[in-house]
């Protein structure tokens, strides 16, 4: 089944590429994330570097959203730092954006290529976390 393509949220795309631009700062912080509410209000946020794991910077704008009440992400993109464009989600990202959000929408590729996908594009024969929860009540 094919969709109609859905259009690049440029001014998500412009709120990321901003914050890398002008937040993103050494090895710490070289990526930047923005995602879009149903609302329609925009949270930014970076990555938090370190060799144990620290978190992409779309974990971090989860949870930046989260402590600003925004809680039905519907798009997400990241950008890197040194003018690195658009850069598409991680294994684990995609994991967890598909886990939180099935049907959050995500901008990946540069130029002629942007463009916006479901999360479940970017993640096929996926693993779902609830399909293996048990029922019963703890
Ligand atoms: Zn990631």
């Amino acid at each position: 089944m094919t969709r109609p393509a859905t259009p690049v949220d440029h001014e998500l795309v412009d709120a990321a590429a901003e914050i890398a631009r002008t937040r993103a700062r050494g090895e710490l912080h070289t990526m930047a994330a923005a995602a879009r509410d149903r609302d329609g209000r925009i949270v930014t946020a970076l990555n938090a570097y370190h060799f144990t794991g620290g978190p992409c910077a779309e974990l971090v704008v989860i949870g930046a959203a989260a402590a600003q009440g925004a809680y039905d992400l519907v798009t997400m993109v990241a950008v890197g730092d040194r003018e690195r464009g658009v850069v598409p989600p991680c294994g684990r990202c995609r994991q967890v954006l598909l886990d939180c959000f099935p049907s959050i929408d995500v901008i990946v590729g540069n130029g002629a290529a942007r463009r916006t996908l479901p999360v479940t594009d970017l993640l096929p024969a996926s693993y779902v976390w609830a399909d293996h929860q048990s029922d019963e009540q703890a």
